[in-house]
């Protein structure tokens, strides 16, 4: 695996490759969800191009910039282990060479509600940082999370409406044991909170049972999961199309529930799509 520090460096490297090339933009701290991304461009792709960039242009004033877990060693010897080809990890002055950038606005209503509404402008960051790092790596295929939903339909809309040459790949959450979807977040709560957290997957495993059984008006479902939830400080539970539109009766394969709320001082995303 070689790492890349520098832009020209990438630019000069990415002229000579030949074949598919696969891309799994990240912020670091990798754990078992970014390795799924990984996995799966590595098994679809001639080439594979990881990045850890810690954008601050996605975080708020408020926000864990600072504090937001960093890993370099063990992210480099993860990136080995899953045969990553290129890991690309810039320095932010070389990704923004100043404060008053041409830059991309989050379309003014799917970008501007549920996690874009709860942190306004961190859409424009993220589609900022990507439409970069698109430019850079040229990627056949790019692949995002389903945990971050709302990013990964808004990703998906610039390379429609940019008519971005990437295939964009969805890729399913990954769940500790007990159901508590990995996130490099999740190293900030303490051991009673992380306990606490997993009403977030319960309530979210619930909506599934009950639409098994029958179940399809949005209201009752929200009702219940705030009920298992409780203990937490939601911020908002919302079903969904996927268009992102708000619906009141749960349609089989095209409705998405989210939930974000805080556990002690970390905020939590999480979602299951049905
Ligand atoms: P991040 O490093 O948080 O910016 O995440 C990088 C990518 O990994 C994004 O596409 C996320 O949606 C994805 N990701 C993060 N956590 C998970 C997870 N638990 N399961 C699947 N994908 C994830």
């Amino acid at each position: 695996m070689k790492i890349i520090n520098t832009i020209e460096e990438l630019q000069t490297i990415r002229k000579e490759l030949k074949g598919t090339i696969g891309f799994v933009p990240t912020m670091g701290a990798l754990h078992e969800g970014h390795i799924s991304l990984i996995k799966n461009a590595r098994v679809n792709n001639d080439i594979v191009i990881v990045s850890i960039f810690l954008n601050p242009t996605q975080f708020l004033p408020n926000e864990d910039l600072d504090k937001y877990p960093k890993k370099d060693a063990a992210d480099k010897r993860i990136c080995e282990l899953c045969k990553v080809d290129y890991l690309f990890m810039p320095d932010v002055n070389s990704m923004y060479q100043s404060n008053d950038e041409i830059s991309i606005k989050a379309p003014k209503i799917t970008g501007f509600i549920l996690e874009g509404e709860k942190r306004p402008g961190h859409f424009d960051g993220v589609l900022q940082v990507v439409l970069k790092l698109f430019n850079l790596v040229q990627p056949s295929n790019a692949y995002f999370g389903k945990k971050d939903a709302q990013q990964l339909s808004l990703i998906s809309q610039m390379v429609k409406n940019l008519f971005l040459p990437i295939n964009i790949v969805e890729c399913d959450i990954i769940r500790e044991a007990d159901g508590l979807a990995m996130s490099s977040r999740n190293i900030y709560l303490s051991i009673e909170e992380r306990k606490e957290a997993l009403a977030i997957s319960k309530s979210l495993n619930m909506t599934i049972i009950a639409v098994t059984k029958g179940e399809r008006d949005a209201k009752t479902i929200k009702t219940k999961m705030k009920e298992i939830m409780s203990n937490l400080d939601v911020e908002y539970v919302a079903i969904i199309n996927r268009n992102f539109e708000e619906i009141q009766t749960i349609e089989v394969k095209n409705t998405i529930i989210l939930i974000a709320c805080k556990v002690g001082n970390t905020r939590l995303i999480d979602n299951m799509w049905i």
